[in-house]
């Protein structure tokens, strides 16, 4: 039998991390020029830290978390998301003190769930901070910069809910209101929302079983409890994304499934990829530096899947520019292979974007020419003993009905660099 990967675990072959390399690049591209910088994180932490910050009573903590004992005894845990790791290395490495960061950072992430299309039990994320902003204008230049991505890479059928879940004293408040109201339909709860109406009962907002839909819906509105500031938060949020063009709509059952959020949420949502249809959320989470040991800093932060981000950029007919090679050596016998090195040495000297292939392992001048053609190059460089001989070679192109042409090995990179060109 084959081996296997770990369940929900994948591997990304070349012909998608083509993709993923072109996806992520722009992306980066977007991000750092609104002047985000990149931070490298662990993949592992003390799983205390996330029992901290994304709360005990969550799908990810209670039921979702690689969790081991190193060889010490101590509890570590493979990352489930990427702003716990973000905000403790703030405070480890003194960056939140008397300064503002906008950060980014991306990589894999861990959570033991049912494996389906777009969900797996390693995805990767990139993820964005923005630590020791508190307005309301960097929640809505996260959320622009973002619907700039998706103008860059050519997505369309996405859309943003917004909501804010307020401070956590008028959450308390709501809290009340909303555990009165679930006591009242008891019968109507399934098991995990009777387990929540107790330790955490803003989740059963956030359930997915549709039984309980019409009760959820009936629920009390979080909107309604705000406090003042937060009201005055959200309506300036709301008003400079109606200024910048952006459409929304505020989902008053919006409450993201992790603890730390106040304040502004808010996810962006496709119809493009069947059930898993999230490919962007974030939120604001103004208690959670401090609830970690740092200095109270207000932040909030968005973080992407890339594998759904890359299926709807397939879906909407995006396309990586191709990375076949722009030469292909042919050489024939081991004069033309020794000659050859040498050629195509000095032409990685004079041209470093050119991305030449030389034949490796032999075979006969028509097994190379064919190994040329599939490798999808432009051109085929010819050598044989004849060709070293007279310190020339033959350059064929292989997508075009052109001639063959001859050019002595000194004006190789010059021929090349015009015949590219009028390919284009
Ligand atoms: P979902 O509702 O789909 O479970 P989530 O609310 O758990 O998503 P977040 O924790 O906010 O997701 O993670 C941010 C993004 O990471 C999501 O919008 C989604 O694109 C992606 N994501 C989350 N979990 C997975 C997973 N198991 N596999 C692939 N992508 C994921
Ligand atoms: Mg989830």
């Amino acid at each position: 039998m084959k081996p296997q990967p770990v369940r929900g675990m994948n591997d990304v072959l070349p012909e998608a991390t083509v993709i993923w390399q072109y996806v992520e690049g722009l992306v980066r591209d977007v991000l750092q020029s609104y002047g985000y910088r990149e931070i490298r994180l662990p993949l592992l932490e003390q799983t205390e830290l996330f029992r901290r910050s994304i709360g005990e009573v969550t799908d990810i903590v209670e039921k979702e978390m690689y969790t081991f004992l190193d060889r010490n005894g101590e509890s570590l845990t493979l990352r489930p998301e990427g702003t716990a790791g973000m905000a403790r290395a703030g405070i480890t490495n003194g960056l939140l003190y008397n300064q503002r960061q906008k950060l980014w950072t991306s990589g894999p992430m861990f959570r033991y769930e049912k494996p389906q299309k777009g969900r797996y039990r390693q995805f990767y994320q990139i993820d964005v901070e923005a630590m020791g902003y508190d307005g309301p204008d960097v929640d809505a230049e996260l959320i622009i910069m973002s619907a700039r991505i998706w103008e860059r890479l050519g997505l369309s059928r996405l859309r943003l809910e917004i909501n804010s879940l307020g401070t956590t004293e008028s959450r308390q408040q709501y809290r009340e209101v909303l555990v009165a109201y679930f006591e009242g339909v008891r019968d109507q709860l399934d098991e995990d929302s009777l387990r929540r109406l107790e330790q955490n009962p803003m989740r059963i907002l956030d359930s997915k079983n549709p039984d309980l839909r019409a009760v959820i819906e009936a629920a009390p509105v979080m909107l309604d409890y705000l406090d003042e500031e937060s009201r005055v938060h959200f309506a300036e949020l709301c008003e400079i994304l109606d200024a910048a063009g952006i459409d929304y709509t505020v989902n008053s059952r919006l409450v993201r499934g992790l603890d730390y959020y106040t304040r502004t949420v808010f996810e962006w949502i496709t119809d493009a990829l069947g059930s898993q249809g999230a490919v962007c959320s974030g939120g604001r989470y103004d208690g959670l530096v401090e609830k970690l040991g740092g200095k109270a800093t207000p932040a909030i932060g968005w973080a992407m899947g890339v594998e759904r981000l890359v299926s709807l950029f397939e879906a909407c007919g995006g396309k990586a520019p191709d990375q076949n090679p722009d030469v292909y050596v042919v050489a024939v016998g081991d004069a033309a292979l020794r000659a050859s090195f040498e050629l195509v040495e000095t032409l990685r000297d004079e041209m470093p974007q050119l991305k030449i292939e030389l034949n490796l392992g032999g075979g006969s001048f028509k097994s190379q020419l064919k190994r040329a053609d599939k490798s999808g190059a432009m051109f085929a460089a010819i050598l044989g003993a004849d060709e070293v001989a007279k310190k020339e070679l033959g350059l064929k192109p292989l997508r075009s009905d052109g001639e063959q042409l001859s050019i002595p090995f000194d004006k190789l990179a010059a021929a090349l660099a015009s015949q590219l060109q009028q390919v284009g």
